[in-house]
């Protein structure tokens, strides 16, 4: 991922407030397009300028090319706030990150996050690189909000269960283990919506821990139609579970690796 800078320069007088919220709108507007990742975005005002620093998942992400309608719309709306449009600055790339996908035509992908991912949830089936999601057609509204929000809840139960420190943390591991769950669904039907979008399969990651035995782990069966889904090999050394007609994967439980 790239570490970039984005510059708002304020052409006539503003406030504080009505500038924050101009500059919001558009970090938003980038985010739930997947043109700028992460949730913490520092903006400092030095010398009459607005520096908000992002992290982009390609050296090109924020070009105009890539904008959605809501993007566009809140460049737009800067204006009202005595801004201009925003500069890119490109400061470089960032040591500690993934890359991101540089296939041209993946043959699959898979649906998955943890709490500490900071990329795109959204993973190629060839290489298991994150895909910038820009990269795939909107899914609802002209972006991806839908899938941003799914994740933003997927890493919020996945904390809770590793932290184990409350009540939630079974409720929490239900959200992400159980196809039946409401975060499951959500996630089931975002992973149909980019099927439909991209004609190509789209799997769908379960979370697995506990069970009784390494035996009847590797023993599972596929939670959807009960068919054989045990690799071999485990998929990417991560998914030892893949079921192909359901487009569903899971892990070894963790308590047996
Ligand atoms: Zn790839
Ligand atoms: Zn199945």
């Amino acid at each position: 991922m790239f570490v970039v800078d984005l510059t708002f320069d304020c052409y006539q007088d503003t406030t504080l407030d009505n500038a924050e919220a101009a500059i919001n709108r558009v970090v938003n507007a980038l985010r739930f397009n997947g043109q700028i990742i992460g949730e913490e975005f520092p903006t400092v005002l030095k010398d009459g300028f607005f520096i908000t620093r992002v992290m982009c998942p390609e050296e090109d992400s924020l070009h105009p090319l890539n904008h959605s309608p809501f993007v566009k719309h809140s460049i737009g709306l800067l204006q009202e706030a005595g801004l201009l449009a925003p500069k890119v600055k490109v400061i470089g790339q960032d040591i500690h990150s993934n890359g991101a996908d540089m296939c041209h035509e993946p043959s699959c992908f898979i649906l998955y996050t943890t709490y500490v991912h900071t990329c795109s949830p959204l993973y190629c089936g060839d290489d298991f690189q994150p895909v910038p999601l820009y990269k795939i057609p909107a899914i609802a509204n002209g972006d991806y909000k839908a899938l941003i929000k799914w994740q933003e809840d997927w890493q919020a139960c996945d904390q809770i269960q590793i932290n184990g420190a409350t009540r939630c943390e079974f409720p929490a591991l239900h959200e992400i283990s159980d196809p039946t769950s409401d975060l499951s669904r959500r996630g089931l039907d975002l992973s149909k919506r980019i099927r439909y979008l991209t004609q190509k399969p789209v799997y769908y990651y379960l979370y697995r821990v506990g069970g009784e035995s390494l035996d009847t782990e590797l023993a599972r069966k596929c939670p959807s139609c009960n068919g054989d889904w045990a690799l071999h090999e485990p998929w990417f050394g991560l998914f030892n579970f893949r079921c192909d007609s359901c487009q569903l994967v899971s892990n070894l439980s963790w308590d047996f690796q």
